[in-house]
C-alpha cells in the first residue's frame, strides 16, 4: 500500500487541520496536522465498517 500522497499533505508542525474520516460511519478517526483543510477517508475499527470496506461501492 502506498502512502505517498498521504505523505505529501503533511506538513511537520501546525495545527491538526486534516481529518481522517470513516468512509462507512462517518466518524472522524484521527487528525493529521496537514497545511490546509483536508478531508482523508479511510475505514474505523467498527467490525461492520470493516465489512462496508471488504464490499465497497462507488455511490
Ligand atoms: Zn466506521
Amino acid at each position: 500500500m502506498s502512502s505517498r500522497s498521504l505523505t505529501v499533505l503533511l506538513s511537520a508542525e501546525g495545527p491538526h487541520l486534516g481529518h481522517l474520516i470513516c468512509k462507512s460511519c462517518g466518524d472522524v478517526i484521527d487528525t493529521l496536522p496537514t497545511s490546509g483543510y483536508k478531508k482523508l477517508y479511510s475505514t474505523c475499527d467498527n467490525e461492520d465498517c470493516k465489512l462496508d470496506s471488504r464490499f465497497s461501492y462507488d455511490d
